[in-house]
């Protein structure tokens, strides 16, 4: 297979959303497939969209999802610099060879004057095209005058990896612009220059340069430079409506998903599929086995819908498969921000035990918040969840209170405290009360709980210790 260069190119004009990040994941898939390279290369030169702080952003969401670069910031390589804004000699010079070959013009036309063109055309009903309307006059290139592309309107055919045999005739062909006249370069030519210059062999992103493409390829062409594979991103639609997922639609940031518990496993796993699949029925996959099955091939044309819920289940599916696959231990320092506050004093190997007998339960490492404090706090008693409980609304409070009395008494009883002796003890219970387990058990796990819900009775008991149940029990004995 050929060695595949591919770089992530965004620019750092805010936070990264997940629409942004999948644009990483495919360079970073068929890179490591074919034994190949991932650049970063950070496109900063629309200076007025520039936000401080955004290139770490990006940096830390590649990190955190385990996507590194052979080269880029932070680790450098042999095209140093990777930020377009310290690259403007480059640039220069290969708009001085455009110049030279009369492929590039200065154009010191006013935007007023440009506005006025386009009024014209608007009025007349025909498209404009900013190549009818090339100065005559062309002064010397010089700061503070932009640089143009001489065009040669002509018929393109080219091939997209995704898209296909795609054909364009010479009405898309303008004078783009190559050089701004604050200095830096425009998108469309300044990513054409640093691919050729860093040997990118799939330029792989969004759709939407598309359409702009057939002026990408006159510009290549007049440099005398080899064309790339193309390779376009379908793209990822919010979650209703036909829009791509934008900020507006509420795209989160993928830090903030961190932030909410969801694992960066799932996260990639979750992008990866987005747009892509193996043809198979699979739906978890391990960053290894979205190497080894990754195709261009298999990159669907039309967009993907965005789907949270889908993301929040493979989370959960996420979750138990670390359990299951590598134990506790490793699931355990992946949880340290997400215990309920009055967690903080309890141990790690206690929170260990919570976290072994609640893990199949969480969709998010943030659902510990919430189902996991009566663990570490006393829970609030709250009477109706027992009188109004559908399994104990037909026994009257003393019954109940009874009922509690003989819990207590036989638990106080159980030998060695741990889950077996404790079912043993429950199933006696049940024989001698002669209760149903709904009945039963619903009222001592509401007892030791007041939770909606709870691992099973006895192994809750069993890492809430004897002391603590018996504690809760008689609670509310007393209370009732
Ligand atoms: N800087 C462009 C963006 O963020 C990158 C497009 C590309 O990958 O060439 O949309």
């Amino acid at each position: 297979m050929e060695k595949a260069i591919t770089r992530f190119a965004p620019s750092p004009t805010g936070y990264i959303h997940i629409g942004n990040v999948r644009s990483a994941i495919y360079p970073y898939l068929l890179a490591r497939q074919s034994n190949g390279s991932l650049i970063l290369r950070i496109e900063d030169t629309d200076r007025a969209r520039y936000v401080e702080g955004a290139t770490e952003l990006i940096e830390n969401t590649l990190e955190w999802l385990g996507l590194n670069w052979d080269e880029g910031p932070i680790v450098e390589g042999p095209h140093s610099p990777y930020f377009q804004s310290e690259r403007q000699k480059i640039y220069h010079d290969w708009a001085n060879k455009l110049i030279k070959s009369g492929r590039a013009y200065a154009d010191p036309t006013p935007p007023e004057k440009i506005a006025e063109y386009r009024e014209q055309c608007n009025q007349a009903k025909i498209p404009f095209l900013y190549r009818n309307f090339r100065p005559t006059d062309v002064p010397e290139w010089q700061p503070g005058i932009p640089l143009r592309f001489k065009t040669e309107p002509k018929n393109y055919s080219w091939h997209d990896e995704v898209m296909g045999d795609m054909h364009a005739g010479p009405e898309v062909l303008d004078d783009i612009i190559l050089i701004k006249k604050d200095g830096y370069p425009t998108y469309n030519f300044a990513h054409i220059v640093d691919d050729a210059e860093m040997g990118v062999t799939h330029v792989m992103r969004g759709v939407e340069y598309l359409s702009s493409t057939p002026n990408y390829l006159a510009i290549y062409e007049a440099l005398g430079l080899k064309r790339p594979k193309l390779v376009s991103l379908p793209h990822i639609l919010a979650s209703q409506g036909n829009k791509k997922l934008g900020k507006r639609d509420g795209a989160k940031s993928v830090t903030e998903y961190r932030d909410d518990g969801i694992l960066p496993e799932a996260m990639l796993n979750y992008l990866a599929c987005l747009g892509w699949n193996d043809g198979t029925e699979q739906e978890i996959y391990t960053k290894d086995e979205l190497i080894q099955n990754f195709s261009l091939e298999r990159i669907q044309t039309s967009g993907a819908r965005y789907d949270e819920t889908k993301l929040i289940w493979l989370n959960g599916q996420w979750i138990r498969k670390i359990f299951d696959e590598q134990g506790v231990e490793n699931l355990y320092p992946r949880t340290q921000n997400f215990w309920p506050q009055s967690a903080e004093n309890y141990p790690d190997d206690y929170k260990i035990k919570v976290l072994s007998i609640i893990y199949d339960r969480l969709k998010t490492l943030s659902d510990l918040r919430n189902m996991t404090s009566y663990f570490f706090e006393d829970p609030t008693i709250d009477l109706d969840l027992l009188t109004k409980n559908k399994f104990l609304k037909k026994f009257s409070e003393s019954e109940l209170e009874t009922l509690l009395k003989q819990t207590i008494t036989k638990l106080t009883n159980t030998k060695a405290w741990d889950a077996d002796n404790v079912q043993n003890s429950l199933n006696e219970l049940l024989v001698e009360t002669d209760k149903k387990p709904a009945e039963l058990f619903g009222l001592i796990r509401i007892a030791i709980s007041f939770a909606p819900f709870s691992p099973a009775l006895n192994l809750t008991m069993e890492v809430l210790g004897r002391e603590t149940t018996l504690a809760r029990l008689n609670t509310v004995a007393r209370s009732i």
